[in-house]
Formats: C-alpha cells, structure tokens, sequence
C-alpha cells in the first residue's frame, strides 16, 4: 500500500520494477525511473519543510521538461493538489487563477519570474533556470534526503485548466486517473510498455497530463523539449527514434508548412516508419490535414475528442481516418455517449445535437462553483455533433460557437474546413459578426500559401458555394498574416470577431 494507486503511485512503483529504466529525455539529458523517485522525495521533503502538506495547492507553471514532472511527483507524495497553469497566460488572466484558486506556493520557469512576482505574494521556487543567479531553484534541493515522505491519507487532486477559449479558464480538478478509462483508451491506441514516446502538447493541458499519466501506467521513456518547434520536432523525432508523437493539430499543420528543402533534410521516411502512433487532441483535425500527414509519415494517426472535463469521449484510428477524415471516430469500451436534444432527449440517429458523455474520468466541478450539465450521469461536452451511419462520431463545433445567420444555423468549423480545402489557403478562420438583416453575417479570414495573389474573394466565395451551400458563404474573406490562437492550438474567434477589418487586411485588433 506504499505506493497506493495515486498520480505518483505507479511512478513509485515503476522506479521499483524498471529502476533503470531511461523515464525521461529533455535537453539537460536523462533520467531514470529510480532517478524521478529519489529526486521527488527530496523535493517533497524540501516542500514539506516549507510547510507544504496534505490538501495545499501547488501551482506549476512550467514548460515541458523535468522540472513538470519532479513537482508533479513531489506534489503528490505529500498528498497536496497540483494546479497547472498555461505558460502562455499574461497578466489579468493568470491573477483571476491564482486569486480563485489560492495555491501555498509556486513552481516555475524563471522566464515566468517578472510576471509572477506582479501576480501574487505566494511564495516561489524556480525549476528551469535562464540566467546565472535564480536564487533556490527545484534542482538545488534533488541532492537533498531522498527517503520516502511517509504516504498521505489523501490523494492529491489535479487541478487542470481549460483553455480559455471562451472566457477565462476554468480550473477542472479530478481525484486520480479513472484507470478502467485510460486502459481502455490505451487498448484503441497502441501505446507500449518501454517505448519512446515524445510528448510535443503542453503538459500543463489535459490532452499532455493525459500522456504523463500513460507513462506512469506503461513505464515508457518521455521526450520532452520545453518549446514546440517544427524542425526541432523533426530533429527530435529522428534522434531519439521515437515510437510515438504527442501533439495538437497545429502542431502537425507547422510541420507540414515547413518549406520542402528544409523537409529533406529529415529522413521522413524513416521517422515515419518508426512512428506507431502520433496521437492528435485538443482541438478539432482537419481532414485534409489528417490525409496530408499520413500521406507523409504513414497510417498511424489516430484523433482523439475530449475535453478538460470529460477527459476523452471518442477516438479515430487510422482506418477511420483513412475512411472519414473528419471523424472523430468511435465511443471506446468504457464510454457512454449519447446525443441530446436541448430539452435532454435524445436525438433521431444521424441527427445533430448535444454531446453528453460518461465514463470514469468526469470531472468533480470547478473551483470557481458550478460545472457543466449532468443528464442520468452523462456530462454535456459542450459540443455539437451526431453519429454517421458508419457509427462514427462526427463533431461540428462548440454549441456556443454556432452562427444562425439569417435563419440558418452554421458551425464555422465545416466552412474553415472547406477553406482549407482550398489549395491557395493555409489556414482559415470564420465568425459571425452583427448584420442588421441576417442578425449575424459570416466573416472568413484566411492565410493564403506563399507567393499566392490575395486578390481570392471570388475563388474562395465559388469555391465554399459550390462545395457546402449559399447560406454557408461568407459575406466577406480577409486575408491575413496569421490567426490569433491560444495555446492548444484553438483559433481564438471570439478575438477574431473584434478585429477592426477596415484598418487594414492584416486585421488590426479594435482596442
Ligand atoms: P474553455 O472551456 O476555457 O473555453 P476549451 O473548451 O477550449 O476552453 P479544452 O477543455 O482544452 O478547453 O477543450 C475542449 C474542447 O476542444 C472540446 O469541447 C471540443 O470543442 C474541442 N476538441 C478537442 N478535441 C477535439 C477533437 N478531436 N475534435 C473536435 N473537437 C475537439
């Protein structure tokens, strides 16, 4: 019972069956499982002695690197909660977090020192470390007593933010892993005791915690680099031979934008065929970014849905995403879904509505009060979606995001995708903005593929007519360098709404 059945648990027990085992690779080297354990318990105690115990709230704010996962471990030694917070949080949004949820202390990168110490008066501990004086830092107490803490009575809770797409983020804790529900996920994925698996999606969010989760089930070796970039991606996926890749969709849409001499200098080829899974979430997958990628590295992508609060709900393999590349697949052994009417009653099938899903994993309700609707033990994902006749899910969007324009309901999703589609669009975007007429009108921005001429109005206005229908055209297309998105890759449209497009293509942001 030492090594319970807690977030550390399993780390516990890894760093006894496979002490040597190489757990974790970031740019200062390696670490072993018997490594992680003995570094954690220091820190726990180091923790412990600045009156950090059972039931406190930790705050991490860290890239992806060692510094994460020591604090997570040492967090939940001393049965305490661990709050993530998003790196890229600025000012007003990361005061409204610490100020709700309180956290006794916080660890994080020193580059996040400025910010910070104008946030709160929590103390602070700084575990990557930029400059040549950081003060105490996270590495300096691992040399620290390394004997176990004695086990907490409770489990430490993780506290999870969502992204922040529609208003500020909520903090979404949970108890532990549903392991039933991450066993079954693993099932539909392969994910293998021992492998490689190079976690590019930022830790702090579900879809990166859910990973760090895995190895702790598996005992597989992270890959961890404290910034995504595309060609380090590749460099990274090549040097350490990984047998898997972890990421978000516009991860996988900056690599494949990449100019085509700098892909040659990678052996695709060969990463493509050591890859045995690339695991896409967070956001929706364009199917023809699904097709493109595969066509490039090979059939091993698979699409997973979910959110903060349910943590998964559907998942799309290969041959799914071969047969449908915009599915997002099918419900996993262990999951219920079912689609709801706005009255709770389930839909005709093949009919849109409501997502509700229920499995081992939901939430318990955010800090702040409040949760998302519960009908007979099924939660509300927030998304709209229905299943095909080929039984596979099919999400079209946040139901908050749905435009009715002139009658008609539109979820920007479908016409982004069919912008994408388009060989002279890079990335797309679509909102509703106020029409007097239609009460909303639609809006495209696009950035179009390099050396493409702007003049596109009229192709891509043909182009959506004749692929989605008239209702779905967007009344006015501006072209743009790039879109705002938040960290998880989501294209920001509420932001996207507000921009004066008279002042310019590039859509300067109205104050
Ligand atoms: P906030 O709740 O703060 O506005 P958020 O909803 O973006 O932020 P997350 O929990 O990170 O916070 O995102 C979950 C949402 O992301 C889902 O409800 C869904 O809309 C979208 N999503 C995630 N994965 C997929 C996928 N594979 N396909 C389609 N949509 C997805």
């Amino acid at each position: 019972a030492r090594w319970g059945t807690g977030p550390a648990g399993g780390f516990i027990g890894l760093a006894h069956r496979y002490p040597r085992r190489t757990a974790l690779i970031d740019e200062l080297g390696s670490l072993t499982y018997a490594d992680l354990d003995r570094r954690s318990n220091a820190i726990a105690r180091a923790l412990a002695a600045r009156g950090i115990g059972e039931g406190d709230g930790v705050a991490i704010m860290c890239r992806n690197h060692r510094g994460f996962v020591d604090a997570t471990l040492a967090v939940a030694k001393l049965g305490a909660d661990a709050l993530y917070l998003n790196t890229a949080f600025a000012g007003p949004q990361l005061v409204g977090v610490l100020e709700r949820d309180k956290p006794a202390l916080i660890i994080h990168d020193e580059e996040f020192t400025g910010l910070l110490s104008s946030a709160t008066t929590a103390q602070r501990l700084v575990a990557w470390v930029d400059s040549s004086d950081p003060g105490e830092t996270l590495e300096s107490l691992v040399s620290g007593d390394a004997r176990p803490v004695s086990p907490p009575k409770r489990h430490g809770r993780i506290v999870i933010l969502t992204s922040g797409t529609t208003g500020a983020p909520k903090s979404a804790p949970r108890q532990e892993a549903g392991i039933d529900a991450a066993v079954a996920l693993m099932s539909r994925m392969p994910m293998k005791d021992g492998w490689r698996c190079f976690i590019a999606a930022p830790l702090f969010h579900t879809w990166g915690i859910a990973h760090l989760l895995f190895a702790e089930l598996l005992g597989t070796t992270m890959i961890l680099r404290r910034r995504f970039d595309p060609e380090d991606a590749l460099a990274t996926l090549q040097e350490t031979r990984a047998d898997s890749f972890v990421v978000i969709p516009v991860m996988m849409q900056r690599i494949l934008s990449l100019p085509e001499e700098t892909l040659a200098a990678y052996d695709l080829e060969g990463i493509g065929s050591r890859l045995k899974a690339v695991a896409s979430s967070g956001s929706a997958l364009p199917g023809d970014l699904a097709l493109e990628w595969m066509d490039r590295f090979g059939d091993s992508l698979y699409n997973v849905y979910g959110s903060t609060e349910v943590s998964y709900a559907s998942i799309a393999d290969p041959v799914d995403l071969r047969e449908a590349p915009t599915s997002a697949g099918k419900v996993p052994w262990g999951t219920r879904m079912r689609i709801l009417d706005a009255d709770g009653v389930p839909v005709p099938d093949g009919e849109a509505g409501r997502i509700f899903v229920g499995n081992g994993l939901l939430f318990e309700g955010y800090t702040s009060g409040g949760g998302k609707e519960v009908i007979d033990g099924l939660m509300a994902t927030g998304d709209v979606g229905r299943f095909g006749p080929d039984g596979r899910l099919y999400v079209e969007g946040r139901d908050d995001d749905m435009i009715v324009s002139g009658g008609e309901n539109v979820f920007p999703q479908e016409v982004e995708d069919c912008l994408m589609r388009h060989p002279l669009v890079a990335d797309a975007a679509c909102v509703g903005v106020d029409d007097a007429d239609f009460g909303k009108r639609l809006r495209g921005f696009v950035v179009l593929v390099p050396g493409a001429d702007s003049d596109v109005d009229a192709v891509l206005k043909d182009w959506v007519k004749e692929n989605l229908a008239r209702f779905k055209v967007p009344r006015e297309i501006v072209v743009t360098d790039a879109l705002p998105r938040n960290a998880t890759g989501k294209v920001l449209r509420r932001e996207l709404a507000t921009w004066d497009i008279e002042a310019g293509s590039n859509g300067e942001r109205a104050a």
